[in-house]
């Protein structure tokens, strides 16, 4: 496939799978009109890089349904002047449509390979404005906060207070809460320096936030429920 092909289904993924359901923020359709997904999946999958499921990754990891990508960036509503913060980097698919629509993203990712191939996409395609760090996200990036806007793409018992903390005043977070095979993708408003607000925005399915603040990896493994 070439390019052009991959532009073709490029096109066609954002107006059968994105606008007609609903997204209708004009930034976030025109940042999913031009990144190139293509670029953030392994070669066994490039084929199906504009299909309407997530892929496996490596590492037993995935990057999501375009959807939801595009759900969860819009109801960030970022305007151009934020500063971002994404928990789990996975392809780096999200934060390079984050990049197009926030001044900085700073993302972070627990598996130190999907970090620097991520970060090499990011150089391949001149993406500058996103800082790539390993680490574990359930606590944040607290040297650049406080961010405008939260996105979380691994599923999340609870939302881990040290996301809460570096909300800044006004800003959004978007996150999936819930059990092991079904969560609510969240969306919180911090109104006041004490006071936030959240309500569901509709039930999905994410592989799992490991970490201080989120499951633990021995017992993910464990549990069946
Ligand atoms: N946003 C990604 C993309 O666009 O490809 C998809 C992310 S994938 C669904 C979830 C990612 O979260 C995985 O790469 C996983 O390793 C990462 N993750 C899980 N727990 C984490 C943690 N505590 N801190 C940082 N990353 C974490």
């Amino acid at each position: 496939m070439d390019d052009k092909e991959f532009e073709k289904l490029r096109q066609e993924m954002v107006a059968t799978q994105i606008e007609r359901r609903g997204v209708r923020n004009q930034r976030v359709l025109t940042a999913m009109r031009q990144i190139p997904r293509h670029f953030f999946v392994s070669p066994r999958e490039l084929e199906q890089a504009y299909e309407d499921h997530p892929l496996p990754i490596g590492e037993g990891q995935t990057i999501s349904q375009p959807y939801i990508v595009a759900l969860m960036t819009e109801a960030l509503d970022l305007h151009g002047n934020e500063n971002v913060l994404e928990v789990g980097t996975g392809s780096g698919y999200q934060a390079a449509i984050l990049s197009m629509l926030a001044k900085t993203v700073h993302t972070v990712e627990r598996i130190p390979s999907l970090a620097e191939r991520a970060r090499l996409v990011f150089a391949r395609l001149g993406i500058e404005n996103v800082h790539v760090h390993v680490g574990d996200g359930t606590l944040g990036w607290v040297d650049a906060a406080p961010y405008q806007g939260i996105l979380v793409t691994a599923a999340a018992p609870y939302v881990p207070q040290p996301l809460l903390d570096q909300l800044d005043i006004g800003g959004k977070l978007v996150i999936p809460v819930g059990a092991r095979y079904h969560q609510d993708l969240q969306l919180w408003r911090r109104v006041a320096a004490d006071q936030y607000h959240h309500e569901t925005i509709l039930p999905v399915a994410f592989v799992p936030l490991l970490g201080e603040h989120g499951w633990n990896e021995k017992k993910w493994q464990e549990i069946d429920f």
